[in-house]
């Protein structure tokens, strides 16, 4: 287990230690913590006959496994063929197992004006984020390397569809659904718990949550981590059917010559976005709060507005580079600070 994993999995069991302590009357409460699509998996059934909870978890768990194999950017599966196929630009059939991504993801990738784009897979690479182990990566790519890439920047609108068939119209398309495929399995798994008539769940993938219904009448509580030390900066409550979802620059990265390079990157330059430390979404559909919160971290302090406007994000809190904290005045509302209260910089209602 490396380190990132280790704050990742102390993060969980603090927020859920935080989650359980709201809970004040005794119901059936199903807890299973499990490492896949690259993260820790916690998933919390309240109120369910434990038989159904354990029927519902194993069946979710296959559903994890199989998204895990079947989107991961790197390894030999249904997405590495289709990146070859991509980049070669003559047809070839429509992969159903990927399409929904590929779909949703090029909506959002407009909306967030290209901010959001798993097309830059090759851009990924070259910085080494695709690497489970970061460790090994001593500096960042030379300059002319990102230069060349972005002469000819792949776009999601590069991926056309044509009957039953798709193509690639960029040579340097790879996609990469890192920033997003968390979200979309986090729904896949929320609707499918649905199926088995459970009403009140969390599925929380590595501080990345979606929840339905509440906690025996109480609204689930959620730590937001502190990007820059251990433990929670500020809590939220939820309840009905939302998802939270943060990047952060803490999140993964590698040290070189004493700067932190992290693996959010803004595609208009090709390096890592500086503008924020964290930006957390809280949107009903936990896919679209990943896209979001990637798009509005590379957006920072200046252009979050725009952009969550147009994702039909509505609440939204970015913690800028120099530690103010952004907030629509909706997110100001349901945001509890559990550390000495930042400077705010509260925004027009999105
Ligand atoms: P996390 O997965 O840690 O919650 P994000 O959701 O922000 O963080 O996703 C970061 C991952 O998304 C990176 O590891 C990389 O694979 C991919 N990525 C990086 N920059 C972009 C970008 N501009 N658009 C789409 N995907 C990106
Ligand atoms: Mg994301």
């Amino acid at each position: 287990m490396n380190s990132s994993i280790l704050l990742k999995f102390q993060f969980i069991l603090l927020a859920s230690l935080f989650t359980l302590s709201a809970c004040s009357k005794p119901a059936p409460v199903f807890h299973e913590t499990v490492f896949t699509m690259g993260t820790l998996v916690e998933v919390t059934i309240v109120g369910a006959d434990a038989k159904i909870a354990e029927e519902a978890y194993s069946a979710i768990l296959d559903d994890f496994n199989y998204m895990h194999n079947t989107w991961h950017p790197w390894k030999p599966n249904a997405l590495k063929r289709i990146n070859s196929l991509l980049q070669t630009g003559a047809p070839f059939p429509i992969a159903p197992s990927i399409m929904p991504l590929i779909k949703k993801s090029q909506i959002l990738s407009e909306q967030s004006q290209g901010l959001f784009n798993p097309a830059i897979g090759q851009l990924i690479k070259l910085w080494g984020f695709h690497q489970d182990n970061l460790d090994e990566i001593i500096e960042p790519p030379e300059g002319e390397d990102i230069q060349a890439f972005l002469k000819n920047l792949p776009k999601m609108s590069d991926v056309k569809f044509k009957g039953i068939s798709m193509f690639g119209t960029n040579e340097n398309i790879q996609l990469d659904f890192g920033a997003f495929a968390k979200g979309a399995a986090v729904d896949a798994t929320i609707e499918h718990l649905k199926e088995f008539g459970i009403k009140n769940a969390i599925i929380n993938a590595g501080g990345d949550l979606r929840a339905i219904g509440n906690k025996n009448g109480q609204p689930w509580r959620i730590g937001i981590r502190n990007p820059r030390a251990d433990g929670i900066f500020a809590a939220i409550e939820i309840s009905g059917d939302e998802s939270v979802f943060t990047s952060g620059d803490y999140e993964r990265y590698f040290e070189s010559d004493g700067k932190r390079y992290h693996h959010i990157i803004d595609p208009r330059t090709g390096y890592p976005a500086n503008k924020s430390r964290s930006v957390t979404v809280i949107h009903s559909n936990a896919a679209t709060a990943d896209a979001a919160s990637t798009a509005l971290f590379i957006a920072g302090p200046e252009k979050w507005h725009a952009i969550a406007k147009v994702m039909g994000i509505k609440y939204v809190m970015l913690i800028a580079s120099n530690g103010d904290v952004h907030m629509n005045p909706a997110m100001a509302k349901r945001i509890k600070f559990t550390i000495k209260q930042p400077t705010i910089k509260l925004s027009n209602p999105l």
